[in-house]
């Protein structure tokens, strides 16, 4: 039983908080009472016990100091108000407060005798330490020195922490009694050694030691994770249930006739994930698992062998991409690799004839063809299958759940397969992805030629241009992106503005292309054909060069602004280029005065996607990569995968535990998980849609 909860309250009808501050709160994401109590400090300032005078100045940073005064000098320079308080420690050692403020801030407020308490940074001098007060406090007679951890909130510039701790400390009481249905069982947080959820509330808000905040934290940490990871399970188990899916024979010598219908042998990876694609397509459960690996890598080739596989046992396989350029790109690979084996391949996108598309329609219908690759026309009603047995979709995270689910319904149950080049390191991709399998290809084909990577000041743009003519007069085409479309967006490199310019004083005589997010489709796709029919020498863009585009001529990448990129997509944007045989470069150009070269350093010192994600990770955050998958699943509120990511695996395994003894959540214990599954958006939509 769950005890019947108050009701929410709107945050206006809190202490504290009137019609101005109201609207503060709002824009901070906090609209009610319970949205407060959730919004937890993210540190704490420890202002618990002073620092011996002797020992001023040692930690760093701003410290605490307890003295009784022994002098007051108080001076106006022009309007500035300058008090030196002298003090004595408890262990009789000299140290001196300082406030600098406008009229009337402490002046006249200190004398011979007071005890006060001051927190500040330190400087020391001949005469000992000084400290430059931030907070100060005025200790009663005989009164105690009881410090405290004062918690620290994200504020905004019109809503200080201070006031956020002010209201959650006036309001405490009543917010505790608003606490959510508690997701962790009681026996889980007692063997992980977890308060109630309602003392965790109140030890991240009013800690009385770091400790305990820090394991208060822990628990809404692992609360979060074990509401995404049961979601997770949850779908997985409903997948495993039913043993709907078409259970495929693996011919023993079908690895050898791939590979001896290739010009090259697979390379170690490749070989892998075929192997746990294939083992998955042998079972009665339909296979859910995603395909990642860095441009290049090779992933066509796996794709082919999971469509082979199919062939072989009669089904037809189906690949969606997001874009015609995308899906025709993967047809002119696939179709020479399955050839040999005798298997035709059907294309349709939105722009073909009548009379093409009835001709696809009919041999997939018939099942005259083993693969029909397209764009989301694939979903059209009237496209139908004889027997769809493999579901593939490209850049998965580009469809919505719901026409990945369309795709799927064309057939009973059929064995899915996502493709990724996007690296995303693994923690997050269990979260983001959460119940996929994921196979990684986590190497190149031999024989590469790394993209020489420089990093380079807008300064020396100019020159860079140069270099960018040089290859234009070599026979090769460039890419130059810039992250703003127009003007309208302050002060970064605009690509309508660079074109223009470009094209009136510095490539006069080369072909240029434009392209951006506001110009209609068919222009876009027009100018990226032309692109790749070699029509254009440079393509000016914004980041819409899609992933995945494929023109083995183009061999420069110029990236402007490129601090404001994310490393992982600075590199999704480097593999663009070094699709060909020849040396390929990739130019990050970063204004003179942005400090961030240090970043952009990483890319030119490696190559490898999963190491820059995993430091992109570390640097900004899950936010960018997710943001770069666009999942709500990676939108955590309390966790952090790359810091907490111990917690994340306890809770994962915990919630395969769970789901395992009690897969429909029924148990009283798992009530309140169950509750917290059914409100939160993300996770409903994870376990109640498919
Ligand atoms: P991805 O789709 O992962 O970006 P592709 O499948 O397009 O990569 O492969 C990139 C290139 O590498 C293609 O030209 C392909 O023929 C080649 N390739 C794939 N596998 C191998 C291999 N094992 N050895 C050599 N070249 C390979
Ligand atoms: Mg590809």
């Amino acid at each position: 039983m769950i005890a019947q909860r108050p009701a929410d309250a709107d945050v206006g009808e809190l202490a504290g908080v009137g019609a101005k501050t109201a609207p503060l709160f709002r824009e901070l994401g906090i609209e009610t009472a319970r949205a407060l109590l959730d919004y937890l400090p993210f540190r704490y300032d420890d202002l618990r016990s002073p620092t011996p005078a002797a020992r001023l100045g040692e930690a760093g940073g701003e410290e605490n100091a307890v003295g009784t005064v022994t002098g007051v000098k108080e001076r106006r320079v022009r309007g500035l108000e300058i008090v030196e308080v002298a003090l004595t420690d408890d262990g009789g050692d000299p140290f001196v407060a300082k406030w600098i403020g406008r009229n009337r801030y402490v002046y006249g407020r200190f004398h011979e005798g007071m005890r006060l308490f001051v927190r500040g940074r330190i400087e020391r001098n001949f005469s000992g330490p000084i400290v430059s007060v931030t907070h100060y406090g005025v200790l009663a007679e005989g009164e105690e020195y009881r410090g405290e951890l004062v918690p620290i909130y994200r504020a905004s510039k019109d809503l200080a922490s201070r006031k956020i701790a002010a209201v959650v400390r006036k309001n405490l009481p009543r917010l505790l009694e608003l606490s959510n249905a508690d997701p962790v069982p009681a026996s889980l947080a007692a063997a992980r050694r977890y308060p109630a959820q309602r003392d965790a509330y109140r030890a991240v808000h009013a800690p009385r030691d770091p400790e305990e905040a820090r394991n208060g934290r822990e628990r809404f940490v692992f609360a979060e994770f074990l509401t995404l990871a049961t979601a997770a399970q949850l779908r997985r188990s409903e997948r495993e249930r039913d043993h709907d899916a078409r259970a495929l024979r693996v011919p023993p010598d079908l690895l050898e006739r791939l590979e001896s219908a290739l010009p090259f042998a697979l390379t170690v990876s490749q070989r892998r994930v075929i192997g746990e694609i294939w083992a998955d397509m042998r079972r009665d459960v339909p296979m859910n698992r995603l395909l990642q690996g860095d441009v290049g890598s090779g992933k066509t080739l796996v794709a082919a062998a999971a469509v082979l596989l199919a062939a072989e046992n009669g089904m037809q396989s189906a690949l969606m991409a997001p874009t015609e350029l995308l899906a025709w790109q993967h047809a002119a690979k696939l179709a020479p690799l399955l050839l040999p084996f005798g298997l035709g391949v059907e294309t349709l996108f939105g722009s073909q004839s009548a009379r093409s598309r009835a001709a696809a329609l009919e041999k997939l219908g018939s099942g005259a063809a083993a693969l029909a690759i397209g764009t989301h026309a694939l979903l059209e009603e009237r496209v139908g299958f004889d027997r769809l047995g493999l579901a593939i979709i490209d850049e998965q995270h580009r469809f919505g759940v719901e026409q990945r689910a369309r795709l799927r319904a064309k057939a009973l149950s059929p064995h899915t397969l996502h493709l990724t080049a996007t690296p995303i390191p693994r923690t997050l991709a269990q979260s983001v992805y959460a119940d996929l399998d994921l196979s990684t290809i986590d190497e190149l084909p031999p024989g590469r030629t790394p993209i020489q990577t420089f990093a380079v000041r807008t300064s020396r743009l100019e020159r860079v241009y140069e270099f960018v003519r040089a290859n234009v007069a070599a026979g090769h085409q460039a890419y130059v992106v810039a992250p703003a479309i127009d003007e309208s967006e302050g002060n970064l490199t605009s690509a309508v503005a660079e074109a223009e310019r470009l094209a009136a004083n510095v490539f006069g005589d080369l072909r240029l292309g434009l392209l951006h997010g506001r110009l209609a489709s068919r222009e876009k796709e027009e100018t990226m054909a032309r692109f790749v029919r070699g029509e254009l020498d440079v393509l000016v863009s914004t980041t819409v060069v899609e992933v995945g585009v494929d023109v083995a001529n183009a061999t420069t990448m110029v990236v402007l602004d490129a601090h404001r990129y994310g490393l992982a997509q600075l590199h999704q944007l480097r593999g663009r280029v070094g699709r060909g045989a020849a040396k390929s470069y990739c130019i990050l150009v970063y204004p003179d005065d942005a400090g961030d070269r240090e970043r952009l350093e990483i890319l030119t010192q490696t190559g490898d996607g999963f190491e820059i994600a995993d430091k992109d990770l570390r640097l900004r955050g899950p936010g960018e990569l997710a943001g770069t998958v666009q999942s709500g699943a990676a939108n955590l509120r309390f966790g952090d995968l790359v810091a907490d990511v111990d917690v994340y695996r306890a809770a994962k395994s915990a919630a395969e535990t769970i789901v395992a003894r009690d897969p429909q959540l029924s148990a009283a214990e798992h009530a309140g998980l169950r509750a917290t599954l059914e409100a939160a958006p993300s996770t409903r939509a994870l376990v109640f849609s498919s």
